[in-house]
């Protein structure tokens, strides 16, 4: 443990936030040390978000392909089933070798790593609890607050982790249930949803919006409902959850339509709550001393990560912005190079987001929507992967690209993806927007064939002039 010798800089949190601003911190020669609760690193994200959500999506999405794909590509099995224990345990497998990987990388950094739940008892000092008892202040000339986010529960709804659950049950049921409800159509409720609609669950999705993923470009919303209906997944928008009665052998909710008007009942053997996240800042001691935060709990701060404590600085999930892993760590380094008196930016417009069900929708920029509000003059540009020969030859053709520019100078606004592999195709849209490039740029950078990154290209020549393959 780190005794209380004084650090440069201290993180509360080892999260995606929290361990890579202490990397960082520790690389820029800054004495470092984390402080982590959960006993293992990597936060929400490798513990149970990211990393096993992707795990088991993959995991399914083979099984569903092995289901109704393979056959049409001429690979013949007598049948097939799911060893849902092993389909966990490769899920634990990952997601352990990742959370140990970070202790490695610290290691190899020379950060300190203290286990244990920390609270402020100064703005330079925190005290450890221990997992084993015990106490230890740890002291820092910088302070980071990198403590993450908690599951949103409803009002009426109590969260057990076994009918009703989080993201986290949902990670880890042991039985696949026949009914799964979802109440909220987040991209974290799809990509649990899909999982076990791949498995053979009947999903029902209740949403009180009247829309699925509200942030996501319009058009390419109805296509992406549309691709998951075909998957059997069922959507009830404008719906309102009035309650939840686990009284009996199934769960039964009583539902309402959003503007009232007769329930409804539906029934369940597993619910998923997944109505959003909060900022997560319990027994930390912020009251202590006197550090801000806004109506929903997130902690206020400056374009520097600074809270309006001198030396107390926080990032990721905990403030504004997308609460998303590869922004936290973008506020990890960006704080780290600040306080190193360097210079650090986070552009927070500039943050891909991506929905990780098949296919895959990502954007990055303005929704076609955001532009029209502005009152700005755009063009459209649109290219479908039906058109596209290498979705074609490999028979996953599902999806399109959308751009949305500039009309007067063909600055790209937006690029909106659905595609099998979007998540990794939206890159070159990200890297085009923060360089400020035109549609045209793309449109006359050489592509690789047959790639589906080609789409992008299409639709970056649909944006300013026509497309040659449609
Ligand atoms: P967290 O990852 O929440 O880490 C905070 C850490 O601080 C935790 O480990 C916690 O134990 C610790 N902590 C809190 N308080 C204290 C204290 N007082 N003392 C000591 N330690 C403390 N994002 C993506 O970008 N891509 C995805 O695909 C994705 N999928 C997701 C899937 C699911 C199911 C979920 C739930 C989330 C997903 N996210 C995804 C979101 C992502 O996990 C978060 O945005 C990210 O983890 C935030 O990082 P953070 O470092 O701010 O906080």
């Amino acid at each position: 443990s780190s005794g209380s010798d004084e650090n440069d800089v201290v993180i509360v949190g080892g999260g995606p936030g929290g361990y890579v601003a202490a990397i960082k911190a520790a690389q820029l020669g800054l004495k470092t040390t984390c402080i982590e609760k959960r006993g293992t690193l990597g936060g929400t994200c490798l513990n149970v978000g990211c990393i096993p959500s992707k795990a088991l999506l993959h995991s399914s999405h083979m099984y569903h392909e092995a289901l109704h794909s393979f056959a049409n590509h001429g690979v013949k099995f007598p049948s097939v089933e799911v060893d849902l224990p092993a389909m966990m345990g490769q899920k634990d497998k990952a997601v352990a070798n990742l959370t140990r990987g970070i202790e490695g990388l610290f290691k190899k950094n020379k950060v300190n790593y203290v286990k244990g739940y920390g609270k402020f008892i100064s703005p330079s000092e925190v005290s450890v609890d221990g997992p084993e008892g015990g106490n230890t202040v740890v002291k820092g000339k910088n302070i980071i607050i990198a403590t993450g986010s908690d599951v949103k529960s409803l009002p009426g709804i109590t969260i057990d982790e076994n009918r009703i659950v989080s993201s986290t049950g949902a990670l880890a049921l042991t039985e696949i249930p026949k009914k799964l409800v979802v109440i909220g159509a987040g991209y974290i409720g799809l990509e649990m949803g899909s999982v076990w609609c791949r498995l053979g669950s009947e999903v029902t999705v209740v949403e009180f919006a009247p829309e699925i993923v509200p942030t996501m470009d319009g058009e390419v919303r109805k296509q992406f409902q549309r691709a998951l209906e075909k998957q059997k997944m069922k959507f009830m928008l404008k719906t309102k959850v009035v309650s939840v009665d686990t009284s009996g052998d199934v769960v039964k909710l009583t539902l309402e339509p959003a503007a009232g008007g007769e329930q409804s009942t539906l029934e369940a053997d597993v619910v998923l709550v997944s109505a959003g996240r909060i900022p997560f800042t319990a027994g930390l001691g912020l009251d202590k001393i006197g550090v801000e935060t806004d109506k929903v709990g997130r902690i206020t701060v400056n374009e520097r990560f600074a809270t309006n404590v001198p030396g107390v600085f926080a990032i990721g999930d905990v403030i504004p912005g997308p609460m998303l892993a590869h922004k936290a760590e973008e506020d990890g380094v960006a704080c780290v190079e600040f306080i190193a008196g360097k210079e650090g930016h986070v552009d927070y417009d500039m943050v891909p987001g991506v929905v990780y069900t098949h296919p895959e929708v990502a954007s990055v920029g303005k929704t076609e929507e955001q532009v029209k509000t502005l009152g700005v003059d755009y063009r459209v540009g649109k290219f479908p992967f039906m058109a596209n020969s290498r979705a074609k030859a490999i028979d996953d053709a599902e999806g399109i690209v959308k751009i949305v520019a500039e009309k007067e100078t063909d600055k790209i606004l937006g690029v909106h993806i659905m595609a099998p592999n979007a998540g990794e195709l939206i890159h070159e849209a990200v890297l085009a927007l923060q360089y400020g490039a035109s549609s045209e740029d793309i449109a006359r950078t050489c592509h690789a064939h047959p790639t589906m990154s080609e789409a992008l290209k299409e639709a970056a020549m649909a944006t300013y002039d026509k497309p040659i393959h449609i």
